[in-house]
């Protein structure tokens, strides 16, 4: 688990909060201190986070309101919510504030691992997304790629096999 730096280790990043600033106001939103704080903690974090480390991490904000922040920023374009099944919700910063990256996420335990492609990825995904959009005579923007299946933590432990045989029946 990592390790959030206290206050005084974070480097305070402006061009991250002026670029939050800038999304929340085209959304009619102002930059709180309690949205500021979700948004530090995800910079600090670095892999997207539960609901329950959020809280864990920032006690002194209701769990309530860390939600509500959450779906405003998200709103907003800030934050990304990744989910393999609704009850292992995680969120992350948008590409717009981080980098380009693919996940693996484990519909087992929950567990979501960023992926950043090598480039030759990249251009073969690019590729095929274009001529599965170009069909349509659709412009491709961007496109996000999740993959499902099951961590090699709960492939070792077993878990995995059991998750498989309940989620069929
Ligand atoms: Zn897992
Ligand atoms: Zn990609």
């Amino acid at each position: 688990m990592n390790e959030v730096p206290t206050e005084s280790e974070t480097p305070v990043n402006g061009d991250l909060h002026d670029l939050v600033e800038v999304l929340l106001l085209r959304a009619d939103q102002r930059y709180t201190a309690g949205r500021r704080a979700m948004v530090e903690l995800l910079n600090a974090l670095g892999h997207p986070a539960s609901i329950s480390e959020i809280a864990r991490h920032l006690p002194h904000i209701p769990r309530s309101s860390a939600y509500r922040h959450l779906v405003d920023l998200q709103g907003a374009g800030v934050v990304r919510r990744i989910a393999a099944k609704d009850e292992f919700a995680r969120f992350e910063l948008t590409e717009v504030m981080t980098e380009h990256h693919h996940h693996l996420l484990c519909t087992t335990c929950g567990r979501v691992i960023d992926v950043t492609p090598s480039d030759e990825f990249e251009r073969t995904v690019a590729r095929a997304v274009s001529e599965l959009a170009g069909a349509r005579a659709f412009r491709v923007t961007s496109h996000a790629l999740d993959v499902f299946g099951h961590c090699s933590a709960c492939l070792e432990s077993g878990e995995a096999s059991t998750a498989s045989a309940t989620a069929r029946s």
